[in-house]
Order: structure tokens, then sequence, then C-alpha cells
């Protein structure tokens, strides 16, 4: 009998739903804050920049909500994703744990993000807007909402992180491609930008700046709003899609995961696989869920937990989270998408509860395991993704100094085709490990402001 390499279900079986958590917590999370106010904010200081329905999914009750057919049209371009038995790493490592990977690089855009990046252009079009304007790091995102709002006939702007705007230019085609307009962040077409340019005329950007570019651009014009890739309740929600199938492949492959592990950068694709998993572990009896974070960016090891602002240029909600302060400049490391001061505040909450480890490595470890992954699996993976390969073949390495199995479960939430110069760069030695000096930490985090003192 040959053994079974990939589980895959059928059409039919894409989830229905998605799922929320946020009714089942043992206590809610504390509301988001009115950056000027310092007050609970609610639906009506969110809507000069989401439609109403993304803000009513931001603080639901209902445990399930219904995917729109619309939606589900675009989802069946490439969903179902595959989940992969990784067998041939498992002979490689020579363990006895059952390595298995839940594959989103499937998708156009090579990644888990069109998950939420196709809903958000779906209820944007249904309140009558014509454009939206986001942020981007590596790229993935952007893309992602570029093809989006394409799909539905929208127009698409994009504030891209400077330093990945010119090494990573193939995601910025992809956007043009896709008809979106780019612009290297800090850029002069905002008041956000300007401001940082004149400080900083050759600064390399970072999220937390091109966030308040996008925000700000989207708060100025009526026909037009904000869309963010990761971080907020509504996003983890769209990406519980991928914890569901996984679920339903893990029982056609007859087994439980002990351990789930994801890269985290605002926290999307981790939480995508594991919030299905954490309403098990709120139920009693779910498996141990862990985080990978580069050390360069490590909010959830190094940060705090506090309320603190999304953007550098303090636009946003205070929102309580680990972050590693609104200031923070990370190292230009080659997981862009991973190079976020702040976490996902439903996830930091989780943690916070004792359901989410978290634990960090710095780029070699990560890029000698996404070699070891792509020379035996055979897929090349995201910079991003490796994260959670890293931690997974630790796992499995674990496993075999016990000499017990383990069945370990990870997101591989991209490809690492636009990332090739990076691989190049490891593979002439010319990449470096970087971690953050932790003065530079503690200087971030002393610029928070605390709420209530
Ligand atoms: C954007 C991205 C990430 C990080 O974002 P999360 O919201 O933490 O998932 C991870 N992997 C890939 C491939 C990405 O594109």
């Amino acid at each position: 009998m040959s053994e079974t390499t990939k589980y895959l279900l059928a059409e039919s079986q894409i989830p229905s739903v998605w799922v929320n958590v946020l009714p089942s917590l043992p206590e809610p999370p504390d509301p988001p804050l009115h950056p000027g106010t310092r007050k609970p904010i609610g639906p009506e200081d969110l809507a000069p920049i989401f439609p109403m329905e993304l803000i009513e999914q931001e603080f639901s009750p209902q445990r399930e909500i219904d995917i729109p057919g619309e939606v589900m049209d675009v989802y069946r371009l490439w969903r179902p994703t595959p989940l992969y038995r990784a067998r041939r790493l498992e002979k490689a490592l020579d363990t006895p744990a059952h390595i298995y990977y839940k594959y989103e690089g499937t998708s156009p855009a090579g990644s888990h993000k069109p998950n939420t990046a196709v809903p958000q252009a779906y209820y944007n079009k249904r309140a009558g807007i014509r454009r939206l304007a986001t942020e981007t790091g590596a790229g993935q995102w952007g893309s992602a909402l570029a093809l989006a709002c394409r799909l539905f006939g929208m127009e698409c702007t994009v504030y891209m992180v400077r330093v990945s705007y010119d090494q990573k230019p193939y995601r910025r085609m992809m956007m043009h491609v896709w008809g979106a307009e780019v612009f290297p962040s800090p850029s002069d077409h905002t008041n956000a930008g300007r401001t940082v340019l004149a400080a900083t005329p050759d600064s390399a950007g970072s999220l937390g700046i091109a966030i308040s570019e996008a925000v700000e651009d989207a708060a100025t014009h009526s026909d037009t709003n904000y869309s963010l890739g990761s971080v907020l309740n509504h996003v983890m929600l769209h990406q519980t899609v991928i914890g569901q199938e996984a679920k339903l492949q893990m029982q056609m492959a007859g087994e439980e995961p002990e351990v789930v592990i994801g890269c985290f950068g605002g926290g999307s694709n981790f939480g995508g696989l594991a919030l299905p998993y954490v309403l098990d572990r709120l139920a009693g009896k779910g498996p141990r869920i862990l985080a990978v974070e580069p050390s360069a960016c490590p909010s959830l090891t190094k940060g705090v937990f506090a309320y603190d602002y999304g953007d550098t240029g303090k636009l946003t909600p205070l929102v309580k989270m680990y972050t590693l302060g609104h200031d923070f400049m990370p190292a230009g490391i080659h997981a862009g998408g991973l190079r976020y001061h702040g976490a996902s505040p439903l996830l930091s909450h989780l943690r916070k509860l004792g359901h989410i480890d978290a634990v960090a490595y710095p780029q070699l470890p990560v890029f000698e395991a996404a070699l070891q992954f792509a020379r035996t699996e055979a897929i090349i993976p995201a910079p991003e993704s490796s994260h959670a390969i890293r931690a997974a073949v630790d796992e499995a390495l674990a496993a075999r100094e016990e000499g017990r199995p383990r069945t370990i479960l990870f997101c591989l939430s991209g490809h690492g085709h636009f990332d090739l110069s990076a691989y190049e760069n490891y593979l002439t030695g010319q990449l470096q490990d970087y971690e953050y000096p932790a003065e530079d930490i503690e200087k971030s985090l002393a610029a928070i402001q605390p709420v209530g003192a």
C-alpha cells in the first residue's frame, strides 16, 4: 500500500462559516481605546475607515458567521488547500514524530492573505466604497489586496515599506499586474509620510509608518476605506478557514496534533490555523499552541502586554496587545512580513490567559531549516513561514531525543518564489543573525504611555 502524502478535500468541504472565539473566552479582552480621549471606542469611531459589516465582525457575539456566496465563489479558485504529511523531512530528521503542514501558498498571491483580502474587498464594495488603501511590508498583503480589489472591480492604493519596495520588485510588479497603485513609504503623498521624510530623508520605512499613511489616505477621502491584513479580530475570523480545513484533513489522516505551530507577524496565519484548536482548549482538551517570531522583532517574547498604538503616527486606536512600542524600528531582516511591533489583541489576550506559547529564532537557523525543507519536501518556503518550519523541526528533534512519537501540525503560510535573493544571500554566506539590542527595546518600550495610570 502506498503511503498518503497529501490530504485533499472536495470543493464542497470548504467551510461555509468563519468561527469566532470571542463568545467562548472566559473573560473578554480589554476594549480598544480612542487615541485622543482614551475612552473605549464604539462602531462610529471606526466607521470613517471600515464598512459596518466588518466593524460588526470585529465585536461579534456570534459563534459562527456565514461566508457570503460571492466570497465562496472566489475561495473556490484555490481552496480547499492541501494538507501534507512531511514524510521526506521526517526521514531526513530520523524522527519518530509525524509532521503535517497546511500549505497556504497555493493561492494566486502565494500566501494565506487572500483569505481575508477577498471578504474585506467584498464588504467594502457592498458598502459603496470605490477604493481601498493599505500598507504592505514584503508585499504579500499588498498583492493579496490588489488581487481581491481587482476581482470586485475596486481600486487599490498600497503604501509599501521602502526597503521592500527596493528589495522586492516582483511583488510590486504583481500589484501593478492586478492594477494597484503602489507608493514607497514613507512617501510624500501623505502628511504622515512627509513628516517622517522631513526628519529622516533616507528612512527605510516600517509597517508602522506605512499604516499611518494608508489610514490618513482613507480618513481624508470619503470614497476610500482602509484595509488591514493582520492583527484585527475580523482578519483572524476570516483566516479560520485554514484551521477548519486542517481539522478535517487531520481526521482523514486519523491523527490529532499534539502541537500546532505558526509563524507570527501580526498573527493571522497562526490564528487562522490555531483558533479552531484554541476552541478545543477553551473546552478543556486542545493541543499545545506555539507561535514563532524572529529575534529581530520579538513582540510576544520580549514585548510587554500593554495599550499601544498600531502605528508610528498614533492615528490608530490604542489596543491592548504584546508590543515592542509603536516607535520600534525593526532591522531589515528578510522575513519582512514579520516586522511588526505589535500583535493581534485577541491572540495577545489568549497568550496572557496561558493558551499560547511563543518562541523567537534568529534568521540563520530559520534559513537552515528552510533549506532542509526545500531539499526534502521540495517546496521553497517563504522566509516568514520558515520560522514555523524551524520550530516544527525542533519539535521533531525533541521527539527523537525522547524516543517517542509526537504529532506536529504547522502552517506553511506561503511560498518563497519572490524571496530568492534572501536564499542567495544565505547560500553565499551574506546573511547575518540579528538580535535586537536589549537597550533599544527598552527605549521603545519606554515610549508607551500607560493607560489609566
Ligand atoms: C504576511 C505573512 C506572514 C505574517 O503575517 P501574519 O498575519 O502573522 O500571518 C507570514 N507568512 C506569510 C507567507 C506572509 O505573507
